[in-house]
This record gives C-alpha cells, sequence and structure tokens, in this order.
C-alpha cells in the first residue's frame, strides 16, 4: 500500500483519482492608494478622517499615520513618473497625470510633502494639465469633521477640558460625545458611496484623541466602568462644542437621633400650592406656606445634606433612611441609619469627623448625627430592606376618650399582652398615608407590649414591634385596618400623643 496523503493534505495532493479544487485568483486592482484618489476627488478630508476609513487594516499605529503612509506612498509614485518624464514621453498613474494627483492630494488633503513635489514640477507640467489654485493652508476644512479633529483643535479642547475640571478631584475618567445628526450622516454617505468597509466610527476616533491628549495633561487613566469624571463633549450645536463634566456620585453612612417634634425625615411640599409658593389661578402669594412652597422649613434631609453639599462642593443631596418616622415623632436611643448621596461632588476626600461636628452644633436642639462612613450605591438598598426586618421599640403616650380607672386599665394590659406579645398583626396601608402608598395588607410581627397606667385618661405603652408597623394605627385601630388593635382590645377610642422611637436594632 502507498502512502497515501490524509484528508488534512489533500489540497496538495497527487492522487488523480480526487477531484481537482478549483482556486480562483480574481484581480482586484483598486488598491488604497486608487481608492484614496477617488476620495479626495469629491471630498476634503483631514489626515486623520481619512485614516480612519481604513483604520480596521494595520495594528499598533494611528489613524493620522495611515494617512500619511498613504499619501505619502502616492506622492512618492507621483514623483518618480514625473522625473522620467521628458516632453516625448507621458505616464499616467491610474489614468491620470501625475501632477494632478499632487495638486489633489495638496489640495484636498492639505498634504504638505504633496505640494513640495507640487511646487517643483508644476512650471514644467503646467502645459499638459489643468491645475487649480492650491488653497492656502488656514482655508482647509475637513468635510467630515470640520477640523475638530486636527491636532491643534483637539489639543484646544483638552485644555478646555482641563481648566473645566480644575476644581474636581477625580481618580479616572471616560469621554462621551454626542455628534449631531449631520455629521454622523456625512460619514454614513461617504462609506456607502466609496464601499468603505473598515472604518470605525467617528466617534470612537475623537474619544480615543481627546482621552490620548487628555491622558497626556493628567496623567490619569480612562476607565470604562463607575469613571470617577465624565466627561461629555456635545456636538450637536454646530457654532459651539459644549463641554458637560459630571463626576462620581458618593454615598456616605450614618446614624441620626431626633430630639424635636415638628420636622419631617424629607423635603414635603405646601399641600395648598402644591410647592409652587403661589395660588396658580390668583397668582397671589400662598396664604399656608407664606410663598416658600415648604409644607415645613426645614427637615433631615436638608440639614444633613446641606452640610454635605458645602464640603464635597456638590450639585444635590438626596436622602435615604432605613425607614421613617411620623414628623411629630422623636427618634431616640441609638438613631436610625440613613445614606446621603451626593451628586456631582468636586471634592471627594472629605472630613467626616468635622462634617458631625459641625452638623451637630448647628442643629444641636434638632438632630444628632454619628457614626459616619464612606459607602456604596449597594448599601442604599441594603439599608432599606433590612429596616423591614429589623426590630424597634417605640414609647408611645396614650389618650382615652373616656375615663379609665387603674384597675381596668391593668385588667385591660393583661389581655393585650396575651393577645398581641410574640403574634402576627393585619396592618391595611393607613388612610393617612393610602394616597402615596399602596393600599394592600401587610403582616407584622408585635414582639412584646407592656403599659403603665398614668391618669384617668392617659396610659403609657412600651411597644416592640418589626420594622414598617404603624404604632400610632395599631393604637387607635384605623377604622378596623389595622387588627388587633389596642383600641379593640380596650373598647375605648384611644389615639396616640406622643411617640418616641427608643431603639432601633442595628442592621448588619
Ligand atoms: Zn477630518
Ligand atoms: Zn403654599
Amino acid at each position: 500500500m502507498e502512502n497515501r496523503p490524509s484528508n488534512n493534505d489533500k489540497f496538495d495532493s497527487d492522487n488523480q483519482e480526487e477531484e481537482e479544487l478549483p482556486i480562483n485568483f480574481t484581480n482586484i486592482s483598486p488598491s488604497l492608494y486608487q481608492k484614496t484618489i477617488e476620495l479626495l476627488k469629491y471630498n476634503y478630508l483631514c489626515n486623520e478622517c481619512l485614516g480612519r476609513q481604513f483604520s480596521y487594516l494595520g495594528t499598533g499605529t494611528s489613524n493620522f499615520e495611515r494617512a500619511y503612509a498613504i499619501l505619502l506612498g502616492i506622492t512618492m509614485e507621483c514623483h518618480l513618473l514625473l522625473a522620467k518624464t521628458t516632453f516625448q514621453e507621458r505616464y499616467t498613474l491610474y489614468d491620470q497625470n501625475p501632477i494632478n494627483i499632487l495638486d489633489l492630494l495638496a489640495k484636498k488633503a492639505d498634504f504638505l510633502p504633496a505640494k513640495k513635489i507640487f511646487e517643483q514640477f508644476k512650471e514644467k507640467e503646467f502645459l499638459f494639465s489643468k491645475l487649480s489654485n492650491v488653497p492656502k493652508k488656514d482655508e482647509f476644512k475637513c468635510q467630515l469633521c470640520d477640523n475638530i479633529l486636527l491636532p491643534v483643535s483637539i489639543s484646544e479642547i483638552g485644555k478646555n477640558i482641563d481648566i473645566e475640571a480644575l476644581d474636581y478631584e477625580f481618580p479616572d475618567f471616560l469621554i462621551g460625545t454626542h455628534l449631531n445628526a449631520a455629521q454622523a450622516d456625512k460619514e454614513d454617505e461617504l462609506r456607502a458611496k466609496f464601499n468603505l468597509k473598515n472604518g470605525e466610527s467617528f466617534k470612537a476616533n475623537l474619544n480615543r484623541l481627546i482621552g490620548k491628549k487628555l491622558q497626556e495633561i493628567w496623567k490619569k487613566q480612562p476607565k470604562f466602568e463607575q469613571p470617577g469624571l465624565l466627561i461629555t463633549i456635545n456636538l450637536e450645536k454646530k457654532e459651539k462644542i459644549e463641554i458637560k463634566l459630571r463626576s462620581l456620585p458618593l454615598y456616605f453612612r450614618g446614624r441620626y437621633k431626633k430630639w424635636v417634634r415638628d420636622l419631617p425625615q424629607t423635603h414635603w411640599h405646601c399641600f395648598e400650592c402644591r410647592g409652587k409658593g403661589f395660588n396658580k389661578f390668583t397668582k397671589k402669594i400662598c396664604t399656608e406656606c407664606g410663598g416658600t412652597g415648604d409644607k415645613y422649613p426645614s427637615s433631615i434631609h436638608d440639614l444633613i445634606g446641606n452640610e454635605f453639599i458645602k464640603a464635597t462642593k456638590g450639585e444635590l443631596a438626596l436622602f435615604h433612611g432605613a425607614g421613617r418616622e411620623d414628623i411629630d415623632a422623636r427618634c431616640l436611643g441609638s438613631g436610625r441609619s440613613f445614606i446621603i448621596e451626593i451628586r456631582n461632588p468636586k471634592i471627594r476626600n472629605v472630613n467626616l469627623i468635622e462634617i458631625a461636628q459641625i452638623l451637630n452644633e448647628k442643629n444641636k436642639t434638632k438632630i444628632f448625627v454619628d457614626s459616619l462612613l464612606s459607602t456604596t450605591k449597594k448599601d442604599i438598598a441594603d439599608i432599606k430592606r433590612s429596616s423591614e426586618f429589623l426590630r424597634k421599640n417605640y414609647n408611645a403616650l396614650v389618650y382615652f376618650a373616656q375615663p379609665i380607672s387603674e384597675i381596668e386599665f391593668d385588667d385591660k394590659l393583661q389581655k393585650t399582652e396575651e393577645f398581641l406579645n410574640e403574634t402576627i398583626i393585619n396592618q391595611r396601608t393607613p388612610l393617612r398615608v393610602v394616597h402615596r402608598r399602596a393600599d394592600k395588607t401587610r403582616k407584622k410581627k408585635i414582639y412584646s407590649i407592656t403599659g403603665k397606667y398614668v391618669d384617668s385618661r392617659h396610659g403609657f405603652f412600651k411597644i416592640s414591634s418589626q420594622g414598617g408597623t404603624y404604632i400610632k394605627e395599631l393604637i387607635h385601630g384605623d377604622n378596623g385596618r389595622t387588627n388587633p388593635s389596642l383600641s379593640k382590645i380596650y373598647g375605648y377610642p384611644m389615639q396616640c400623643v406622643e411617640l418616641d422611637v427608643v431603639e432601633i436594632e442595628e442592621s448588619k
């Protein structure tokens, strides 16, 4: 048996039994040179925009160098032909007079080496070609980028961004661009018309050039996920390049205590004018809020947020609480967890001890903040979620609509403990909040209730329950929406007159 070639070798097999595979060599003549000359016949293109059309060809180089290499190659071919031309013999390159090609390169691509050879031979070649006037350098305008991608313009944009970013502290950055639609269309049209399939996008080209420039200025690296500074370059308005800077938000976690009974956790708009400050029909100043648009002059959010805005030179503070107490309830014990989120901060390294000191000194009659530390966005969801399951302890002073004796109070208290300690109650969304929260029934665990007789109209209760329990409703029953309730067990209408959150379990 002969040593037969394996399947892998069949392309160079000399075995006659196997069918010969036809190989077609297609002669594709339009080269990069010819295509470039075609492109320049109809378009003014800077080196960057020309090179971009071939950016997937050749690695480890730049669009500028790609264009330069092609243009220099063509120039050298032309030079070679012009150098051997005598009056008797004429040469063409791609069916064109080399002097016309040089003219094209000089004029439409602003290519200096072509200009030089052109100048050298134009007198001699004048008789044989139609030559146009080469425009002066400052007249050149690339029709794809309007000269934005020229090195001088990239430098200027880089400098402007550097000036804008002067106040910002940031470890890394990323550049994004909004193009105007006409600009993107021009590039698409050009590529369709000349069958150009090897080019990256204008956007990627611009972002990379400016990114490199900024890397050079700042000695900082670009970062694609969560960059410290996001730079947006807007080219939508033709007359002006807009630069917008946005830094990564900062998150700080802490705990607050609230000493007063008239301070909401977050900002409330005036109900009367819906926060506008004036009556929308009469256009007169709102009598309810005196034109401020606020139902309450301040909030825990404002007091804490303002101090952080000052320290970070941020734009906006958002407040995320681990649940909330009623406006008229105090929050004592070790306080309640919160996260303050600062949008677009300029300063990232702040002294949290100092901020807490200033905050507590300024607001010492209202709130107290401690345990401040830096955290991340993920923590917001964590404190919100865990808040629902944390055990919370309350003190409630309760008013009875009818007088009650101490004996009866104690008797009913015993029943209350039997009925409610370590049980689950059904609580439908209270009437007072149903306008802003979904109307549904929630199951909440009551751990313990103890009480003390105060006088014939007042009792004092210590209630320990699962986070999110509406304590006022647990006391008065909310027209049967909370069941069972203290009022139902006692058999009297009851109202909570003072409520304090005295302890919130720490979330792990
Ligand atoms: Zn250009
Ligand atoms: Zn108002």
